[in-house]
Order: structure tokens, then sequence, then C-alpha cells
């Protein structure tokens, strides 16, 4: 309890742009966020009264900072789930807790429990050796997909076998690395889509639109909400599917089902237990946005209407650059502010590096078509500095 605000205390672990965004919410409620960062200039430490700076694999750090608060909750999947038992079993409370956690931590345990539940997932193999990843290949067609069981984000841990030779090769020195591995089929998909729902300890749910995610290198770029052209039927058959993963795990908290929609119907790609970068358009999009809803599951408080604000809405992450802008960030948000004034922009108050996500841009309209270009437009120039080529600007 903060006896300043009579309120409890959420801590979070991690210092990133979702514990800053989610620390937003939360002064709305006048609340606050403690934050355990791993560095004071971290995106959520320079924003939170109440940091606390230590690495989220010391247990005793994390212990540390649980005795401040009132229960805990993640900015990333990150923190060893034995840690999480531990605090769990000293009687902390952890939302998620770990037994739901582990399954946004470990693609190999999310894929088989998912698959025991009946989910669709696409078919895959554990790989403890070169000859699995080869069998699995040589049974369901190459190229398959190999995958980093654990530790991977933004596709980096994701990798494309063309034939056994490659498997062969990639396969081994991973393993001699140590990482946990699996392989699934190459999935033929239209796109790819995310439900977005949150359940609270009391069994509450609540679940928005769901939405298409455009990746480009395995690194999310673009959502769009709801999705364009999603037949009322598969959009209730997502929401159901998350919504059943959410009780079936016992997730507390939000919960973000990533989906590739096929021809055969949709198989889920991934879990993420926490906000996620599909659903930073809910912060102006949605009558209520994933952080205030993250803050209110874990608190167990009754959750917010998720009715969306506009009949399109278009997020556009910000992207460093490759090389640095020649114009400051400062002169860049002039602009960005000066062309787009309907545009809402969010800066994360990261230094910027090549391809790392330093912030997003929400545009909320009629049509996603024209609002994409312009969100794309708008994004580009936050983090270059310049108009993107081939497209006119006035
Ligand atoms: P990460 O945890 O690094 O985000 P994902 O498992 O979500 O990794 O994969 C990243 C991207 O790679 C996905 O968004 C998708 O575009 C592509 N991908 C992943 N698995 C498959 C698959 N089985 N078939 C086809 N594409 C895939």
């Amino acid at each position: 309890m903060d006896s300043r605000t009579g309120f409890p205390v959420v801590g979070m672990v991690g210092g990133g742009q979702l514990a800053r965004m989610t620390h937003q919410a939360a002064v709305a409620l006048g609340q606050s966020l403690a934050v355990l960062a791993a560095a004071p200039d971290d995106p959520a430490a320079l924003v939170s009264p109440d940091v606390r700076i230590g690495p989220h694999t010391d247990l005793a750090a994390l212990r540390a900072f649980a005795a401040h608060c009132d229960v805990l909750t993640f900015d990333h999947e990150h923190v060893p789930t034995g840690h999480l038992r531990a605090l769990v079993a000293e009687g902390v409370t952890v939302h998620p807790g770990p037994d739901a956690l582990v399954h946004a931590q470990d693609k190999l345990v999310m894929r088989t429990r998912l698959a025991g539940l009946g989910v669709p997932v696409p078919e895959f193999a554990a790989v403890t050796a070169v000859a699995d990843a080869v069998k699995f290949g040589d049974e369901h067609g190459w190229p398959c997909v190999l995958k980093a069981a654990r530790g991977g984000y933004d596709g980096r841990g994701v990798w494309l076998l063309a034939d056994p030779e490659e498997a062969a090769e990639r396969v081994a020195g991973l393993l001699d690395a140590g990482t946990p591995l699996l392989v699934e089929r190459r999935v033929a998909m239209r796109r790819e889509l995310a439900a977005l729902v949150a359940r609270s300890p009391f069994g509450q749910g609540a679940c928005w639109p769901p939405v298409q995610t455009v990746q480009a290198d395995g690194i999310c770029v673009e959502v769009l909400a709801p999705a364009p052209g999603l037949s009322a039927e598969v959009a209730a058959q997502a929401q159901e599917l998350a919504l059943g993963v959410a009780a079936a795990l016992d997730v507390v908290g939000v919960l973000a089902v990533e989906l590739f929609d096929t021809e055969a119907g949709l198989l889920v790609n991934e879990l993420a237990m926490r906000p996620h970068n599909s659903g930073h358009w809910t912060i102006e999009g949605a009558r209520t946005s994933q952080f205030e809803q993250h803050l209110r599951a874990v608190l167990d408080y009754p959750l917010g209407a998720t009715d969306v604000l506009a009949p399109a809405v278009v997020m556009a992450n910000v992207l460093g650059a490759p090389a640095a802008p020649a114009r400051s960030v400062d002169e860049r948000l002039h602009h960005v502010l000066a062309r787009f004034p309907d545009a809402r922009v969010h800066l994360y108050g990261k230094r910027e590096l090549p391809g790392r996500k330093i912030g997003h841009v929400t545009l909320l309209g009629e049509r996603p078509d024209g609002l994409r270009d312009r969100a794309r437009l708008a994004a580009h120039w936050l983090s270059h500095g310049e108009w993107l080529d081939g497209y006119d600007i006035h």
C-alpha cells in the first residue's frame, strides 16, 4: 500500500516502453507504477518516481522489489520462471503467475500445451539433434521454420531452413551454443492477425476487436484496427479462442494472441502476457487502453469497455533509421506535428539505434487506406527526418 495515495502498489519488472505507457495509464487512476528497471535511462525509469535499478535475472533484486509492491507484473517475459515460482512460494502476488507466463516464455511449452487444448497451431516438433529437424523437413516439406524455444523476440530467434544441408549447419551451431529449439511448418498465410484480451483474477474477460499486424523482417511495423475485411464470424472465433486460452492458462492481465490467417482457418503463432505492440492503438482508438486494462486486471478492478472510437485506426511504429539523421529529434517532431496535426505521437525516450522501436504514431479515421500512408509517412519522418520515396506528401 502506498501511504501517500492509499492505493496498492503495482510493480512492473522491466522499464521499457510498455512500463512507460502503463505508468501513464496509472497516473489517470490516481496511482503510479513502481518499476524495476535495468538502467536509469530506461523509458519507464525516466518517468516513474518509484524506480529501482536491478537485473530481472537476480532473485535477490526481484525479492527486494517485490517486498515494496502489492502485485508484481511484467514489461517483458524474460524473468526466469524458477525465480517467479520462488517468489510465489514466499507469498508474493505475481500476475500473470509463472504457470501461465511460462507459455509466453517457452514456445515449445506453449505449442505443446495449446495443441493439447485443441487450439490450432502450426505442426511442430522439438529439436534436440540435427536429425529431428531433417526428419521434420522431409516429412512436412522444405523450407521449414526453426525457432529458439526461449529468449527470441522481434524475429530474433527465427530462422528459415531451406534444405537438409542448411538445417544441419544451423541446428548444430545452435545446439552447441545451448539454444533449446523447435521446428515448425512454414505456414502459407494470407496475413497476420492479433487478438487482444484481458482477464482478471475474478475471472472477468474483455476483448478488443482483432487487428491486422504487418511485419517487416520479423518486426511489427503497422497495426490496422479493426482488421480490415475480417468477417464477423472469424473475428468472433479469434476472440473466443483468445478468451479460451486466457481462461485455460489462468492468465491475469492482458493476453495478446498472435494469429496466422490461412485458407484453412486461424492458427496461433505466439502468446504475450502483457500489453503488446498490437494493442498500442487502443490508447486513442478504444474506450479503454490495453495499459489501463492491464492495471485494472492485475489489481482485480472491474475491466473497462473496449469499444472502438473510429471506423479505422492505424498505428505505425517509429523504427530507428540506419544512419543518424541530419535533423535533431526535436526538429523532426516539430515538422511532424505541423504536417500531421491529427497524428497522436508517442516517443519512448529511447536512444536511436537502427531498427529499434523508439515510438509509434496513431491515426483515427473513416477508412484504413489513406490513414496507412499518413501513419507510415509520419513514423518514417520521425525517425529519418526525410520523406519516404514514392509518396506524394502534398
Ligand atoms: P518472435 O518471438 O521473435 O516475435 P515469432 O515466432 O513471432 O518470433 O515469429 C516472427 C515472425 O516470423 C512472425 O510474425 C511471422 O511473420 C514469421 N513466422 C513465424 N513462424 C512462422 C511459420 N511457422 N510460418 C511462417 N512464418 C512464420
